[in-house]
């Protein structure tokens, strides 16, 4: 039986999330990097292999995805310095520098999703075609788009269960290299978001239940056909992987940037966090690259802490927030997860800082600033990376922390990063509603 009221009395912010009150969890188990390594079963090696297979598949993507040639074939999003909006956040207690990463605006997906679902759907292309036969690694991949080759992949079927974003960037591209796909949606998920995959030739389940049950029964379903693979948002390592590699892009931009990043001047990043997989994998490859100049925290709402609750009691995916009797509903259609990825607490136990939770009125306001100061357009979940920034300072448990890295008297030298996870392909009159919501 789960002692919920043992981890009410000792954990102040799990009696937070309880009453549905915005908090900010401090891990207390984060380490040293260079000490944390020896817990991870992940390397830079591993990073390393999953640029050098995107860049692999360039060639392919600018064939298929005419939008990803001015890049190159690499699909990435920029580093924006967002100042009118910093200087809005000022006012409300900011202090610091402040930066978008516009993943809301990746190539083909419009999401974080982008990075992770894309990167499996081309690892998984690559080792059919491996396999049999019909490439090699050193070898030209556009041709694995032709007819012989797309008419290879029909036969197989490429499976994921979704609350929407990671079921647009799996379904898109499968369609396009020619696998057959099948996209299980939790009842989270926005009715364009079904349309869009539909148009695309997606065959898309929808289910009455949460995101849990439906990639259960994707996985089920997958299961049962030797033909079918499923990309499993709550295990893959892939996944993970894919999501990894934005830590060295990074690197370049903010070199690029001139901006200077030490453990005197440290990147604070926030990132929306649903089952943890993909924030998790950026946060990884940051701590990475970064080491103890890097600092991030998750941002999950107060209606689906999953990551929190896992996180804080060490019960990662044994607990979900319907046990603390939470319900798990949300606007914010990317976060509604009510339980943790199966790995995801084990690696950030010893790198992650902490993890906030947020209202969902607060996504609706901050959409507006971001919109009103810079005219840029983000979906809701994506707004949820403002809550850091913004409050940090507000928390007791914040100050303590940056006291301990000896920060309270360098706030203005903080570079914070705001994750935006996604937003390009909400369809503008959704985006008009959404500007409404909560006025
Ligand atoms: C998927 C998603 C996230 C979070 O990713 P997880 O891997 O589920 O933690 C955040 N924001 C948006 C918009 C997303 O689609």
């Amino acid at each position: 039986m789960l002692d919920k009221e043992k981890f009410i009395e000792e954990i102040p912010a799990v009696a937070d999330v309880c009453e549905l009150k915005p908090t900010l969890w401090i891990n207390p188990n984060l380490v040293d990097a260079e000490k944390a390594w020896e817990e991870i079963p992940f390397t830079e090696d591993d990073i390393l292999d999953a640029e050098r297979r995107l860049e692999r598949f360039a060639p392919l993507l600018m064939e298929y995805f005419p939008e990803t040639k001015e890049k190159g074939g690499i699909i990435e999003s920029p580093l924006k310095k967002i100042g009118n909006m910093e200087k809005k956040l000022r006012e409300n207690g900011l202090k610091g520098e402040l930066y978008l990463k516009m993943d809301s605006h990746l190539a083909v997906a419009g999401s974080v999703k982008a990075r992770g679902g894309i990167y499996e759907v081309l690892k998984h292309a690559e080792d059919l075609a491996i396999e049999n036969d019909l490439i090699d690694p050193d070898e030209d991949y556009r041709q694995l788009a032709n007819d012989k080759n797309r008419a290879f992949f029909s036969k197989y079927t490429i499976q994921v269960g979704s609350t929407g974003n990671l079921g647009l960037s799996i379904g898109i591209a499968s369609a396009t290299l020619g696998f057959k796909v099948i996209v299980h949606m939790s009842m989270d998920a926005k009715q364009w978001k079904k349309d869009l995959l539909r148009s695309k030739g997606v065959k898309v389940v929808e289910y009455e239940s949460d995101y849990s049950e439906a990639v259960k029964q994707g996985r089920k379903e997958s299961d049962q056909d030797p033909y079918s693979y499923f990309i499993d948002d709550e295990n893959s390592k892939t996944l993970f992987l894919g999501y990894a590699v934005a830590a060295l892009r990074l690197k370049k931009q903010i070199e690029e940037n001139g901006i200077d990043v030490d453990e005197k001047n440290p990147l604070f990043v926030y990132i929306p966090c649903g089952v943890g997989g993909a924030p998790g994998g950026i946060a990884f490859g940051i701590k990475k690259i970064f080491g103890n100049a890097a600092h991030i925290f998750f941002v999950e709402p107060t209606h689906a802490p999953c990551v929190l609750l896992g996180m804080a009691t060490g019960l990662n995916n044994e607990v979900s927030v319907q046990d603390f009797n939470i319900d798990g509903l949300t606007e914010a259609d990317g976060l509604a997860v009510g339980r943790a990825s199966g790995f995801v607490g084990t690696v950030m136990k010893p790198i992650l800082s902490g993890i906030f939770t947020l209202e969902d009125k607060e996504l609706f306001n901050f959409m507006r600033m971001l919109n009103e100061t810079e005219n840029i357009k983000i979906e809701p979940s994506a707004c949820a990376a403002f809550e850091g920034p913004v409050k940090l300072l507000t928390y007791k448990s914040a100050k303590e922390y940056l006291e301990k890295f000896d920060l309270m008297d360098k706030l203005e030298n903080i570079n914070h990063i705001a994750w935006a996870t996604g937003g390009k392909l909400v369809p503008e009159d959704i985006m008009q509603e959404y500007l409404k919501t909560y006025l």
